[in-house]
């Protein structure tokens, strides 16, 4: 399929920020064939005229629990531990097959509404996540979670293996396998050890919660005598790619350390601010060099997968934190949950920037809305005032997903009425 997108405010990241160049993308297998003038030769099965609507790279959603939809409103207002061990844990262990899909399924149409083409998840049944995605038309790596001691991780280390090798590079390679350890206090050291083996061994991904809370960095210290970055780095979870999930307790040295071993952090605003798990040192982080991406955690944690506030609370926030208000500019953090994030889930080069040979992952945000006008600076507008209503087209893979804000791929009414039948289901069993 080849498609045409003209008459659009092109972004590109040039000289250390946005730049935008007015004109047409040709997309060809997947791929930005062409930016501005488009060749007489390429003749398209569609046309999209984007009416001067801003194109993006497609936004990329670096920690999610896209099944946690299923718990969304359902307990709120509690600290991490208490909401975990007396909310979610209980009722996850109900969850059947068919809730993890339609729960990841409901996330998928709000996801594609905010603009995300790529996301990295943890959970169970990742079958079904894997199922949501390529129904979607979504990128996804698959975090297959885990949990246990250095025993009883070894049977679901071996079902890992075969289940990366059933799935990993499914959907024309848009799924992608890796291996998720849950967190430093649900897994031991032992088998952090026993994850990061296996993932040297299959080349795949790793995938972790770390240094989220105080008393979980003040516990891992007690029962190891080391932070849960050095933890992590002893185990080996940091020789491949590795995408750590918080890192809202980090020091000096911790950062240095994530910064050296080029770990892909993920920050979680909206989580880290309802579950009062504190604020990411993210400025420290950037200038230390540390590879930052965004995420929006679970729809239980935040309670939604809206991309644009994430940006826009991880923009705000770095100034506060940093006590300076030139900290992650407006294209900074556009650009580290684009490109920041493509890095992190490990995807081709050039992912996350509208370059010739980049992945098709786009979008197309208008601008004519009272609260986007007037528009001085269109990424101050985006970071700071864009809402997902804003989001009119999306394409990912070089498929179109959505456009003129109705998705293409997925039944959006039916899945919402499904999700709603499901979670009540779930929660009177
Ligand atoms: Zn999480």
């Amino acid at each position: 399929m080849k498609i045409e997108i003209k008459n659009c405010e092109i972004m590109q990241w040039k000289n250390g920020g946005a730049e935008f160049l007015r004109g047409s993308i040709a997309i060809g297998e997947g791929t930005i064939r062409s930016i501005g003038e488009i060749p007489k030769s390429f003749s398209p099965d569609r046309v999209i005229d984007a009416g001067g609507a801003l194109a993006l790279p497609g936004l990329v959603n670096a920690h999610t629990h896209v099944s946690m939809s299923l718990l969304r409103n359902l307990a709120d207002d509690l600290e991490l531990m208490k909401w975990l061990q007396d909310k979610v844990w209980p009722i996850e262990e109900k969850m059947s097959e068919e809730d993890v899909h339609i729960g990841a399924l409901i996330s998928m149409v709000e996801m594609i509404h905010s603009g995300i083409t790529a996301f990295a998840d943890m959970y169970f049944s990742m079958d079904q996540v894997a199922a949501a995605a390529a129904e979607a038309g979504l990128r996804a790596n698959i975090g297959v979670g885990l949990t246990g001691d250095g025993e009883t991780s070894k049977p679901k280390l071996q079902s890992f293996r075969e289940f990366y090798d059933r799935y990993n590079g499914k959907a024309d390679g848009r799924i992608v396998v890796d291996l998720a350890p849950h967190a430093p206090y649900t897994c031991d050291g032992d088998c952090l050890s026993a994850a990061a083996e296996v993932a040297r061994d299959l080349g795949c991904g790793l995938h972790i919660h770390l240094a989220e809370t105080s008393g979980e960095v003040e516990e891992c210290k007690k029962r190891y005598g080391l932070s849960p970055i050095f933890l992590a780095e002893r185990a080996g979870l940091f020789e491949g790619r590795a995408i750590a999930a918080h890192c809202v307790h980090v020091d000096e040295a911790d950062i240095e350390l994530l910064a050296d071993k080029g770990v892909h952090v993920v920050h979680n605003p909206t989580s880290n601010l309802k579950l009062a798990s504190g604020f990411a040192p993210t400025a420290a982080m950037i200038e230390a060099g540390v590879s930052l991406a965004i995420g929006t955690d679970g729809p239980a944690s935040n309670n939604n997968q809206n991309m644009l506030e994430e940006i826009h609370l991880a923009a705000i926030l770095a100034k506060a934190v940093a006590g300076d208000p030139t900290a992650m500019p407006a294209a900074q953090a556009l650009q580290i949950a684009t490109e920041g994030g493509a890095k992190a889930l490990g995807l081709a080069e050039a992912a996350g920037s509208l370059s010739e040979g980049a992945p098709a992952d786009l979008l197309l945000l208008r601008t004519d809305k009272a609260h986007m006008r007037p528009l001085h600076d269109p990424v101050a507008a985006v970071v700071y005032g864009a809402g997902p209503s804003d989001i009119d087209t999306l394409i990912c893979d070089g498929k179109v997903i959505m456009t003129g804000g109705i998705i293409e791929t997925l039944d959006e009414e039916e899945i919402i009425k499904k999700a709603q039948e499901a979670a009540i289901r779930l929660i009177s069993r």
